[in-house]
């Protein structure tokens, strides 16, 4: 038994007050309101630091396979537990695409030992080609939990249809990368002012909302649960709005580096900013703030998308999209989003656990007696900075090195063993230390 006093609790519903929680056989088992002076040998005080519940994220490229200069599902693990997740779902755009039941199997088994929960999404087309359909019902029996051809937008309307109708029959939910191909012309950035002065094509904003309003279109005629990945511009946020309103069974999510950065990060041809779909416009940025904060946008992803620093380094125009998003979100999000007045920290948290898990049709059972214990605790005094060489992460593509952060994630349990700990922190140092010795876990860090 393990009990962790003095916690100032962050779970949904109850944002700020301090709190004892009892641990045992890796499940919340009390929770006891207010300060406790009464230490015994099987507490640990956490004055001082916020206990959340363990993170989620709908959105994460695993890689592994044949990538895995990249990432494999074990460093990925690794840097979800160092950025306070506890739960991450694997896109299938990885070489070998999972598209075939046996490949999710074979995901699955792997994913498994790790200490942290994976989801897999399946594909939705037969080699993310967007023409013939993958065995959905099987995939969905073998445990996909949604089905998607992100990296890609399905040109073919026909093809959206009958997946949509599909995915209605099994309950499931697709979630869409809203991109028309011809009209992005996959540019490295936004058309805008930016790509002007670069003297480059962009992508207009109409790549993304003329596929949006042909699926919100699709969604309406199938009644099929639909759900919108990454976000970027301000039309898509009131298109999100309106189909809300018309009760259509839409979901959204926006990443972080939507949230936080513009087109200005692209100029002098940055690669590291060179994610799709790309950064926009200051007017953008506000509007998915404001998304966010009313709720059109659910829920806050990572699109966590690790490369290696050769590819990147191959320049604007030829290094791949994407950045790594795991170990930062919170951090930034929590410092630029809830500390400058933004976004509540109830609505950052719910956008970050609950949210989405209900994107995608599962439970999120929080901090309670008797849900697992996945939890994190981060430390608010910490000013730290991102520094790319304390990833766990086996990419460092992250266009936010240097950015100043109020706090750190100084610990990560799940189903109550410890799988990150903030070697030289006190609080966290006597936390592995206290779960070793509670027989609870002994892995001080699970990688
Ligand atoms: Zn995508």
């Amino acid at each position: 038994m393990l009990r962790l006093i003095n916690a100032r609790l962050g779970a949904s519903g109850e944002v700020g007050r301090i709190a004892s929680i009892t641990i045992e056989d890796g499940l919340v088992r009390e929770i006891r309101w207010g300060e406790s002076a009464d230490t015994t040998p099987s507490d640990v005080d956490l004055r001082g630091c916020w206990l959340f519940p363990g993170l989620f994220d709908l959105h994460t490229h695993l890689r592994d396979f044949e990538e895995s200069a990249k990432e494999t599902i074990h460093t990925a693990a690794g840097a979800a537990a160092h950025g306070g997740y506890t739960s991450i779902c694997a896109m299938p755009n990885t070489q070998p695409p999972i598209d075939t039941p046996e490949r999710l199997e074979h995901l699955l088994l792997k994913a498994e030992k790790e200490p942290i929960h994976i989801y897999a999404i399946g594909a939705l087309t037969q080699g993310r080609a967007g023409r013939r359909l993958t065995e959905m019902g099987l995939m969905q029996a073998k445990g996909a939990i949604a089905f998607s051809d992100d990296g890609d937008g399905v040109a073919d309307a026909a093809c959206m249809y009958h997946a949509l109708q599909y995915a209605r029959q099994l309950g499931s939910v697709i979630i869409a990368h809203e991109e028309d191909r011809g009209l992005s012309g996959q540019a490295p950035l936004a058309e805008g002012e930016v790509a002007y002065r670069l003297g480059m094509l962009g992508q207009p904003e109409v790549a993304e909302t003329a596929m949006l309003a042909r699926d919100l279109a699709l969604v309406a005629q199938t009644g099929a649960r639909l759900h919108v990945a990454h976000l970027s511009t301000a039309t898509s946020v009131a298109m999100i709005r309106a189909a809300k309103r018309a009760g259509l069974p839409v979901t959204a999510e926006v990443t972080p580096h939507h949230l936080l950065l513009t087109e200005d990060a692209c100029a002098g041809y940055a690669a590291l900013a060179k994610v799709n779909p790309p950064l926009r416009t200051e007017a953008d940025r506000a509007a998915l703030w404001e998304g966010l904060r009313d709720g059109t946008i659910d829920a806050v992803a990572t699109d966590h998308a690790p490369h290696t620093a050769a590819e990147k380094a191959r320049g604007f125009i030829d290094a791949p999209f994407g950045a790594v998003g795991l170990e930062t979100a919170f951090p930034l999000l929590f410092t630029y989003g809830v500390a400058t007045g933004l976004l509540p920290l109830a609505r950052l948290l719910d956008a970050l656990t609950v949210a989405p898990a209900r994107c995608l049709g599962l439970p999120f059972p929080g901090v309670q007696p008797g849900a697992p214990a996945d939890l994190f605790l981060y430390d608010p005094k910490i000013e730290s900075e991102v520094d790319p060489s304390t990833f766990l992460s086996r990419a460092t593509n992250t266009p936010f090195a240097g950015w100043r952060c109020q706090g750190q994630v100084i610990a990560t349990l799940c189903g109550g063993r410890m799988v990150y700990c903030q070697k030289d922190h006190a609080i966290a140092e006597a936390l592995a230390q206290h779960l070793g010795e509670a027989g609870v876990s002994t892995a001080r860090k699970a990688w």
